[in-house]
């Protein structure tokens, strides 16, 4: 589905270079269920944002489906990305004035769907992550596991076929947590293939396969 071949990204500020990631191949294969774990700093959300088509390799390749992006213009790469991919962060990044059902809605204003097909996506998504019934809430008025819970109807309401996640729960209690744990278990169960940041050991050790980063590199 996605492949790294021998990827590098470099940094570069005024005074600073820093080799974020050397040298990684990785490949996620289409419902993988996959882990990324490492210390603070070592490159994850680096190597996410490659993934995702965020960023560019500053060398190696980077194919998706066997179409190595390599000499996509921005332009092709972003209608990739939007097309394949759905992201969730640690902080869920909800519009507070928007309603939940408003906030679902947001990634398809920028598709040519009918404004009662939009509803109709984003109320079937807000299902999938159980919250049928919090439609017309606003975000702060749901606890945080429900509004990262919004944050994946908005990620999956697209239907991309990856869900890139950091740290989805890095925000939460343990019980929260395990709540939006079970519903990206359930996408993935679904086809949905998901890449996940994570410090949590116990959530690791419910998918496929654990990815360990270190200092930039792949170590297991
Ligand atoms: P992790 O997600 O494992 O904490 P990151 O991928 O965020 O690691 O960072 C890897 C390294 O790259 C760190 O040394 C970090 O400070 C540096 N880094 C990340 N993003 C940037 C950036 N936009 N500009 C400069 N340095 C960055
Ligand atoms: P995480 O908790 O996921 O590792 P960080 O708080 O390290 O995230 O980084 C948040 C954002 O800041 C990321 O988009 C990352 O690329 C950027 N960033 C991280 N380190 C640096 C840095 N040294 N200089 C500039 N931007 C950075």
């Amino acid at each position: 589905m996605i492949r790294l071949n021998k990827v590098s990204k470099t940094y570069r500020t005024d005074k600073v270079e820093t080799l974020a990631v050397k040298d990684i191949d990785l490949h996620v294969k289409r419902g993988e269920f996959v882990a990324m774990m490492g210390p603070s700093g070592c490159g994850k959300s680096t190597l996410l944002n490659l993934i995702g088509l965020l960023d560019r390799p500053g060398a190696g390749s980077i194919e998706v489906d066997g179409v190595p992006i390599t000499r996509y213009r921005d332009k092709q790469v972003a209608k990739l990305r939007n097309q394949t991919f759905g992201f969730i962060f640690q902080s869920f990044h909800l519009i507070p004035d928007l309603r939940v059902i408003d906030n679902v809605e947001l990634p398809l204003l920028y598709r040519s769907i009918s404004g009662t097909e939009r509803r109709r996506l984003a109320r079937a998504a807000l299902e999938k992550v159980d919250l049928g019934a919090r439609l017309d809430h606003y975000p702060n008025q749901l606890s945080g596991g429900q509004q990262q819970r919004v944050a994946i109807a908005r990620a999956i309401v697209g239907e991309p076929q990856v869900l890139l996640a950091d740290e989805p729960t890095g925000n939460l209690d343990s019980k929260m947590g395990a709540e939006v744990m079970d519903i990206l278990l359930k996408l993935n169960s679904e086809g949905t293939t998901v890449v996940m940041v994570t410090h949590d050991e116990l959530e690791a050790r419910r998918v496929n396969r654990i990815v360990r980063v270190f200092d930039g590199q792949l170590v297991a």
